[in-house]
């Protein structure tokens, strides 16, 4: 398995490490927290031309296929780019990739007629829409068999009624994909259906947006879906076919947020290893104590791990696909919680008082970490998923004593080979 990438891809990702570095980063200290909001005429001034010199160099929306205005790179490629990507927040937007809308274009484009594509697809892939998705609900997230908002077929579509907790950026949002219960009855992965629901349609009332982590304001709503009518054509995909989407969607957006995740953690390895050569104690620099040398070597570790891991899945699916490449994927889910918060801490601790102080990226690296673990569904279900498939391919010892109980494979291998021994 190779990781490297021919000259001319190399040559565009080099382009984005240094336009990332001199255009985009800027952008999060001039405008933070601006980047998933709608373009006032200002801001547009500034973005709208970084946009289209990414689009020139042929790297706008590029998780997309060519039949849609990317370039059908494969997730290596993608991956390669991410980690670049993730080193801005602004970056995502500026590369037509910000998530949820990825994930969001991803399974209009998979599920969706031709008039919702012109509807919903097209604006998002032009960088002119915003969309949010709507899925947990205040009673349960980790298990979609819990949802009860329901979705009952009127004379002309569909009456939506319930509530949705935690959808990300649906202030700002244009549509929402609202996933609700068409048929209760039914095998528990086929009661849902999946819905476009435009921002201003009667009945969709933001009751707050929550913040995370101390965070004032937020920007994830608790929805109040009041009896909304919708029509026949808001259903994205077949009816009952919920789960299925779901799944699609995550698939892919999964390895570019733990490629993003690589592009956080090494800023702040980067940071640490700086810190350590620089801070001065009576007898030596903090690199020169072992402690500090082992956070520094069991950081480094976790990084290359990590990465290759995530190379490795992204490599995996483009040699197949994201159904076959599952457990890797969960996998990268559950290590990038991990290293996020195992490096982040390190890096921050060694900075002392500024590490926690607002002077540095470092407490707001800080104050994801405990997201990470929560969002796309929390680490125990990943890790129930992971040890569910790799346990397929195992069976029960064949009696009492396992299959490497040593008295048994001595006998064995003393009937084939004993009359050699002494
Ligand atoms: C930053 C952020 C953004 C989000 N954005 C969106 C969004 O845009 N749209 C959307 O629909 N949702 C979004 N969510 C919600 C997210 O998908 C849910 O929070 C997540 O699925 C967990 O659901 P929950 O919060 O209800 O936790 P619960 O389901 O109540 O789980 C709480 C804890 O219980 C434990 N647990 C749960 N199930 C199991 C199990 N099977 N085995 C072992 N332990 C278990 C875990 O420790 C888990 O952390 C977002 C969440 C965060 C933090």
């Amino acid at each position: 398995m190779d990781f490297s990438v021919e000259p001319e891809f190399q040559a565009k990702l080099d382009w984005m490490d240094a336009f990332i570095t001199e255009e985009v980063e800027p952008l999060d200290l001039v405008f933070p927290g601006q980047a998933y909001q709608k373009l006032d005429e200002r801001l547009r001034k500034i973005v709208d031309p970084l946009k289209e010199q990414v689009r020139e160099r042929g790297l706008w929306a590029c998780h997309l296929g060519p039949d849609l205005g990317g370039q059908g790179y494969g997730q290596l490629k993608l991956a390669l780019m991410n980690e670049l990507i993730g080193r801005s927040t602004w970056a995502p937007v500026i590369f037509g990739c910000q998530a949820p809308d990825t994930g969001n274009a991803e399974i209009i484009a998979m599920y969706g007629t031709a008039e919702q594509k012109e509807r919903y697809l097209r604006p998002l892939l032009d960088g002119e829409a915003f969309s949010a998705y709507s899925m947990t609900e205040p009673q349960g997230g980790s298990d979609p068999r819990l949802f009860t908002m329901r979705a009952v077929r009127s004379e002309d579509g569909w009456v939506l009624d319930g509530e949705k907790y935690f959808t990300s950026n649906a202030a700002n949002a244009d549509f929402l994909i609202v996933m609700a219960v068409t048929d209760p009855d039914a095998h528990p992965y086929k009661r849902m259906s999946m819905f476009l629901v435009p921002s201003g349609t009667e009945g969709v009332e933001i009751l707050r947006n929550i913040g995370t982590m101390g965070e004032r304001g937020g920007h994830h709503a608790h929805i109040r879906y009041d009896q909304v009518r919708v029509g026949a054509d808001a259903l994205l995909g077949e009816e009952g076919g919920a789960f299925a989407v779901a799944q699609a969607r995550l698939g892919g957006g999964r390895v570019h947020h733990a490629m993003r995740t690589v592009a956080a953690v090494k800023r702040a390895f980067d940071m640490m290893c700086e810190r350590a050569l620089s801070r001065q104690t009576v007898d030596g620099v903090l690199a020169d104590k072992q402690l500090v040398q082992a956070a520094i070597a069991d950081s480094y570790l976790q990084i290359q791990q990590f990465r290759l891991l995530v190379l490795h899945t992204a490599w995996l699916i483009d040699q197949s696909s994201t159904k076959e490449a599952r457990t890797q994927i969960a996998a990268c889910k559950v290590a990038a919680a991990r290293v996020f918060h195992d490096v982040v801490y390190r890096a921050m601790h060694l900075h002392g008082a500024l590490g926690v102080s607002t002077d540095t990226p470092l407490a707001r690296l800080w104050q994801s970490a405990p997201l990470m673990g929560i969002m796309d569904g929390p680490t125990e279900v990943h890790q129930a998923s992971i040890a569910r498939r790799v346990l397929r391919g195992y069976s029960p010892s064949p009696g009492l004593w396992p299959s490497e109980f040593l008295p048994d494979k001595r006998a064995a291998a003393h009937t084939k080979y004993g009359d050699f021994s002494s």
